[in-house]
């Protein structure tokens, strides 16, 4: 029950996140616009309502952007602005012991740098989640767009999430080890 709630959560609240703060708060900060957001089937702005399963998780149109530089880091912006939220949260978990809901909470924003590391993927020619989804890279040609070199841009991938993973793993193993919910 509680991990139904994170997976849901992670996709939700993830997705608006990629989106929203990624794409869109990195376009604005290059003063542009947002002119479209929709997550899960939803448009949120202008309007909200359902549109149905587009292909996408979600997408954030802006209007405004110039240069090519600043394409590529509204591109980036995306993935690199979860996997933020990943370090973060891993660090807070580490940093003191978090009890109930908080902890569940910061546990489910630990696991968002698969974010960056899934969408890295079809760059190595896997497909997004291994057996399916798409095989086009978003976070790996906006870095190559920007000019970061490509292997490097993968190796950094794939190192920081092998940390990550083993962080995460051994808190979760350690949540799920310690009953989360005791009074104490
Ligand atoms: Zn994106």
């Amino acid at each position: 029950m509680v991990s139904f709630v994170i997976l849901a959560f992670d996709l939700v609240v993830g997705t608006a996140w990629h989106e929203v703060v990624g794409h869109g708060l990195t376009a604005v900060a290059f003063g542009a616009r947002i002119t479209y957001v929709e997550v899960m089937g939803f448009e949120w702005f202008p309007h909200i309502r359902w549109v149905g399963a587009t292909g996408y998780f979600g997408r954030c149109y802006n209007s405004g952007i110039e240069g090519d530089a600043a394409t590529a880091l509204v591109f980036l912006g995306g993935s690199m602005s979860t996997w933020l939220v990943g370090v973060v949260a891993v660090c807070l978990l580490y940093l003191r012991h978090w009890h109930g809901w908080m902890r569940v909470f910061i546990i489910a924003l630990s696991v968002w740098w698969l974010d960056l590391l899934l969408y890295t993927l079809p760059s190595l020619g896997i497909p997004r989640f291994f057996f399916w989804g798409h095989r086009y890279s978003e976070p790996y040609q906006a870095a190559v767009a920007y000019g970061v070199p490509g292997p490097l841009f993968q190796v950094f991938v794939i190192v920081t999430s092998a940390f990550l993973a083993v962080a995460t793993g051994r808190q979760i193993h350690r949540a799920i080890m310690q009953p989360v919910f005791r009074h104490s």
